[in-house]
């Protein structure tokens, strides 16, 4: 039978998001790299006072009281902000607007899968350049190639390794094509990247509120960089993809910096203090400025770790992949869901 879907589409996989638990379960979920802490309670403070009569009207197309916020809190002109319905969005419409069957998207591994998603739905031609195992930035590979979008996830996910500055400005220098500076993880890291948007046309920042900002449910994401890159990113974006009340939500979430980085500190605290008890358990552990932690089992069965955990309440994610295969992710949780973690842990590895 001939296929309703064009080739592109029936060859690929598709991507296979963390799974979620049933509202009400008491899963401890460390798969998803969600924050363990509620939304600002600026957040709840807006949704009690959200006037419903708003629905009835198109929301604002470009969310502007949104991007205003990001404007003042980032110091950066709203003009320079796009918003997306989560980051994943950003990423879409960057690659639908750069890129076909002629041009390159290229991007170091392991990272995000979204984006060879994202590329193989677009039927772009895909390079994707392994990480050496010290993650250093394969600088002239990625150069090599000059894709019309190269991407780079710093902190990166799952490794949770930063990409120093400097590498990415030769980047930003040497490419003819758009650099795009995945900063999902920004807020438990340190510094940004937001000096190369300013310095050079060809850098794109994208941020979300998923992560820093506990707002994974609301998709919120957006990208900062020079109005004439955004130009074309307006152009195939949807005209209301941000509803009014995650313009509202997010605008508020923003604002409160204060409760963010009291979040973002208690999170990178446990990140040292579960670092260190799955060294104490023998794991090799990677240094993360993200909120998970890359780890490998001392015993190599990553696999049935996560098979032997997830029976027993405790989501982490493995991932199938190469390179992978011995390795786990966990999203750091609370203190006491992590010592859960640990003691689960702790029991599988010695009557294994
Ligand atoms: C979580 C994540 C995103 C997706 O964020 P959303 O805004 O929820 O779509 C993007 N990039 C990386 C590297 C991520 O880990």
């Amino acid at each position: 039978m001939t296929s309703f879907f064009r080739a592109e589409v029936d060859a690929m996989t598709g991507y296979i998001p963390g799974e979620q638990p049933k509202p009400g379960s008491k899963i401890i979920k460390l798969n998803s790299n969600e924050n363990p802490y509620p939304p600002s309670p600026k957040v709840k403070e807006v949704l009690q006072n959200f006037d419903w009569e708003w629905l009835r009207r198109y929301p604002n197309a470009s969310a502007t009281d949104f991007r205003n916020a990001i404007s003042e809190v980032l110091n950066v002109p709203a003009d320079w902000i796009i918003v997306g319905n989560g980051s994943d969005e950003v990423l879409n419409l960057i690659i639908r607007a750069c890129t076909d069957s002629h041009r390159k998207v290229v991007y170091p591994m392991p990272t995000y899968i979204l984006y060879r998603t994202l590329v193989e739905m677009q039927a772009a031609q895909k390079v994707e350049i392994d990480y050496p195992s010290d993650y250093k930035l394969p600088i002239e590979e990625l150069v090599k190639v000059d894709g019309a979008v190269t991407i780079i996830a710093t902190p990166n996910s799952p490794s949770g390794h930063i990409v120093p500055l400097e590498n990415l400005r030769e980047l930003a220098t040497r490419l003819s094509g758009i650099l795009v500076i995945d900063e999902a993880y920004v807020d438990f890291g340190n510094g940004d990247a937001l000096s190369l948007v300013k310095e050079f046309n060809n850098v794109i920042s994208i941020r979300t509120l998923s992560k820093g900002y506990s707002l994974a449910g609301i998709r919120l994401g957006f990208a900062i960089a020079n109005p004439n890159l955004l130009q074309g990113l307006y152009k195939v974006k949807d005209s209301h993809n941000i509803d009014a009340i995650a313009c509202a939500v997010g605008a508020a979430a923003i604002r409160d910096q204060d409760y963010k980085n009291y979040c973002v500190k208690k999170v990178k605290i446990s990140r040292d203090k579960l670092s260190s008890d799955l060294k104490k358990l023998s794991f090799k552990v990677w240094d993360s400025h993200t909120n998970c932690l890359l780890v490998e089992p001392p015993q190599g069965n990553a696999e049935y770790l996560y098979l032997r955990l997830k029976e027993q309440g405790i989501w982490i994610r493995y991932f199938n992949q190469e390179g992978l295969e011995d390795k786990l992710r966990i999203t750091v949780g609370t203190d006491e869901e992590n010592k859960v973690l640990i003691e689960a842990l702790g029991e599988l590895i010695e009557c294994n």
